[in-house]
């Protein structure tokens, strides 16, 4: 028997890769998913009405790399095929990404000829930054912040107008904190090993490059020709949860919600007991945990005290997530995907998502403003109201998009902890984490965003290596 610790994205893809993995097996594999809340999804939520959708978490997937093409052949698999509604390159969200500096929006230069222009913010034309990575010395490191290693390779203004935004965009952090590995391993590499980032450029292309031998579905297939920049799902994301929830339901998978498991015990190498807020108690043989690690730190502290120790250290940020409807036909924004504002700025948000641009069926203006991450406490406090945020989002979208009039509809939410930092280092104390749980022969395995990367295709490709790495069977 196996426990599920947690029914965000990375406990239901558990869910569904160890059935997967058990399909022809003759024992039928018991399987127990455990979450806290009333509802399967974790940050995963979209309030659908029948003018606007609101994502009030994640609301764009990539389709690209390993983690992306494994993500839609799931997708497929589910039959979710029909709900995909892909951005294209031709798309403006796909070629319009804007940066806010100096009271101004910028388009992101998107394709190889705008490199030879100068465009502003930027005081010289892109392809400069490839002639300072040439002349610049390197530096022997184990781990650095992306923004020291971008500056380092390709001048300061690339570290504050390009990386740092997009590092806001993705994990809401500060690219002076965050390792580089999060986003340019390989870049990195290349500059530890052959000096810089063009040399290493040129060397991997005399090297045999080994591709995935993973079978791609038709939908994946279908991304690849149509060249899809990311895609997200009609009517909101949730309903990604939702089916993979039916699946393990009607897969006799036992989901219990509003059960918040409040005590491990590890009694050997294949038992461990759960003690859950309702009072039950389980002993499983395997756990997989996809709660975020500070979650699961207080559950081990007890008998392993150094486990909870590591698991404590990896930081997380609060976002607030404000969105807004404009009831108005004609559109109140230019086309895009929307805008950054690099942490130089020093602005209240780090960025506004164009909606009503990225996903159909948007009857209006609907727009996504992000605030806080890694400066929330510091620009908010701690006992910011939904009201305040909603004041500082309105009175941006204002200055910023010049839209006068008032939204139509609106929604808050203050997001606790909800994105892991991956600070430097972290790729080593996850190693340490696991090497912990090897040394004990404890029966549990880490999934979820806290360790392997922290989007939704990291989180679901993560569960299928570790439901691989630890196949549980009946
Ligand atoms: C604002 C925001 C925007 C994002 N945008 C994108 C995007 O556009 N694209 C993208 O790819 N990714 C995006 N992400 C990341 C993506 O949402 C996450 O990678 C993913 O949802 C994480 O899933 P998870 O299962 O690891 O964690 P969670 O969603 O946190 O799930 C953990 C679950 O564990 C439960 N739990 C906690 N403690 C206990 C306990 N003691 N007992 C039982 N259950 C418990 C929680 O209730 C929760 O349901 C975004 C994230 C946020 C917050």
């Amino acid at each position: 028997m196996a426990a599920i610790l947690g029914g965000g994205l990375g406990g239901l893809s558990t869910g569904y890769y160890l059935l997967k993995n058990n399909l022809n097996s003759n024992n039928k594999l018991k399987l127990f998913l455990l979450e806290a809340t009333n509802y399967c999804g974790g940050w995963i939520k979209s309030i659908r009405t029948k003018d606007y959708v609101f994502e009030q978490g994640p609301r764009t997937i990539r389709p690209k790399g390993l983690q992306g093409l494994n993500t839609l052949n799931m997708m497929q698999d589910l039959g979710l095929s029909e709900h995909i509604a892909p951005i294209t390159p031709d798309h403006p969200a796909a070629k319009n990404r804007m940066i806010y500096v100096r009271n101004n929006l910028h388009i992101l230069p998107s394709t190889l000829i705008s490199a030879f222009k100068k465009n502003q913010p930027f005081s010289k034309p892109l392809i400069y930054a490839l002639f300072n990575d040439i002349k610049s010395p390197y530096k022997e490191l184990q781990d650095d912040s992306i923004y020291n290693f971008v500056e380092r390779r390709f001048g300061k203004e690339i570290a504050d107008y390009a990386v740092s935004p997009m590092i806001c965009g993705i994990c809401a952090g500060d690219a002076k904190e965050i390792s580089v590995k999060f986003l340019m391993k390989t870049l990195f590499e290349y500059e530890q090993n052959h000096g810089g980032v063009v040399k290493g450029l040129m060397a991997s292309m005399f090297q045999s490059k080994s591709d995935s031998d993973m079978p791609l579905s038709e939908l994946a297939k279908r991304s690849q020709e149509e060249k899809w920049n990311v895609y997200t799902i009609k009517g909101g994301l949730k309903t990604f949860p939702d089916t993979l929830q039916n699946y393990l339901v009607e897969n006799e998978v036992n989901v219990n919600l509003n059960t918040k498991v409040e005590e491990l015990e590890f009694i050997d190498s294949s038992s461990v007991a759960l003690k859950s807020s309702d009072g039950n108690s389980l002993t499983a043989n395997h756990i997989y945990s996809s709660l975020p690690s500070y979650a699961l730190a207080k559950l081990v502290e007890k008998q392993h005290p150094e486990l909870a120790k590591d698991l404590n250290e990896i930081p997380f940020v609060t976002v607030g997530i404000v969105n807004l409807y404009f009831d108005i036909v004609e559109p109140l924004i230019q086309p895009a995907f929307g805008f950054l504002v690099p942490p130089i700025e020093n602005a209240p948000i780090l960025g506004v998502v164009f909606d009503s641009c990225c996903m159909p069926d948007q009857k209006g203006t609907v727009l996504t403003v992000m605030l806080g991450g890694k400066w929330f406490k510091e620009k908010f406090g701690d006992d910011v109201t939904e009201d305040t945020l909603l004041g500082i989002a309105t009175s941006e979208v204002e200055k910023i998009l010049k839209i006068k009039v008032k939204p139509t509809a609106s929604n808050v939410n203050i997001l606790k902890k909800c994105i892991p930092q991956y600070v430097i280092g972290h790729y080593e104390r996850v190693d340490k984490i696991r090497e912990y749980i090897a040394a004990n022969n404890l029966p549990i395995s880490l999934v979820g965003c806290s360790y392997d990367g922290v989007g939704m295709n990291d989180v679901i490709y993560s569960a299928k290596k570790q439901v691989e790495g630890s196949p549980c069977t009946a």
